[in-house]
């Protein structure tokens, strides 16, 4: 855990993060429409849309949304949940600050007054806005972990401490046994790795494992983001292929460090080994973001 001193350290210079967050918004540029919505299991699925995955659960008229991508695709979103759902919402989660995950945010507060996040997600967000736009924040907080029984199903919110931001939270719908991680996993894609806004890799690394042990086999796992060929639902053992990513881009970066190189010199890889594939003309986030977070990590820039 990092002190509250770094913490606003990382809060205040977190608007230097944001360019990438226009590319993983027009990355599923679609227009949304009814097709974007998949049922998974008892009445929990998802929504594909511009931006991160947003969840849903529908059922026994109870209605809960996870995720709020932009403005326009959260409206369809909503409205196809309001169709689904006689009008009503329960409960409204974000899994992080990120602006492609809470850019709809208004959306949903218009039809619930329970907005709920990690404790350190309306600091994130008051961070990253800058001064021409108001975010809609959280109505509600919680630290390490928050539940709830809704109807038939039990919600359960857990914080693993920072990993791709400072404020991640883990939402699984225990019944279900369908769990949305949020940007813990970019599906064999290159990640946004979000030092300014609290990231740390190496307990993302912990996070993933810890999560792959918690989930079973029949856990159908939602992800914040994904190759278009992969896909944004898998099971747990993607949170592994995720924490491989991670662990090799420490490692090539440690090796280079080792080896006397510069920054500059470990940032113009091309291509990571043994993840040769994640190169794709059709994802926007560079490897090289990646490696000089990293770098900004091992060097003692980061959040460790
Ligand atoms: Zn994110």
């Amino acid at each position: 855990m990092h002190s509250r001193r770094s913490f606003l350290r990382i809060a205040s210079t977190s608007a230097a993060a944001l360019p990438f967050l226009p590319s993983l918004i027009q990355a599923r540029s679609s227009a949304p429409s009814a097709a974007n919505f998949e049922t998974l299991r008892r009445g929990v699925g998802t929504f594909t849309g511009q931006g991160g995955t947003i969840g849903w659960m529908v059922r026994n008229d109870r209605a809960i949304v996870i995720d709020s991508q932009v403005p326009q695709s959260a409206q369809t979103c909503w409205d196809g949940i309001a169709e689904r759902s006689r009008g009503g919402l329960d409960l409204f989660i974000n899994t992080h600050h990120h602006g492609d995950h809470t850019g709809g945010n208004e959306v949903f507060a218009a039809h619930t007054d329970r907005l709920l996040a990690h404790a350190n997600v309306p600091e994130l967000q008051r961070a990253a806005s800058g001064d021409d736009s108001t975010p809609t924040y959280p109505t509600e907080t919680y630290s390490e972990q928050w539940s709830k029984r809704l109807g038939d199903e039990t919600v359960r919110l857990h914080h693993y401490g920072p990993a791709h931001t400072g404020g991640d939270t883990v939402i699984h719908f225990a019944e279900a046994n369908v769990a949305h991680v949020g940007d813990l996993v970019f599906n064999r894609v290159y990640p946004f790795i979000d030092i300014d806004g609290g990231a740390l890799t190496t307990n993302w690394i912990n996070t993933l494992e810890t999560l792959h042990d918690t989930f079973d086999d029949d856990t159908i796992v939602i992800h914040g983001h994904g190759a278009p060929d992969a896909g944004i639902t898998g099971g747990r053992a993607d949170l592994l292929v995720m924490r491989d990513f991670l662990a090799g881009l420490n490692e090539f970066v440690a090796a280079a460090l080792e080896e006397g190189q510069s920054v500059d010199e470990i940032a113009s890889q091309e291509q990571l080994p043994g993840f040769e594939a994640y190169a794709r003309e059709d994802w926007p986030l560079p490897l090289e973001a990646c490696l000089r977070a990293v770098h900004r990590e091992q060097t003692g820039g980061g959040n460790a």
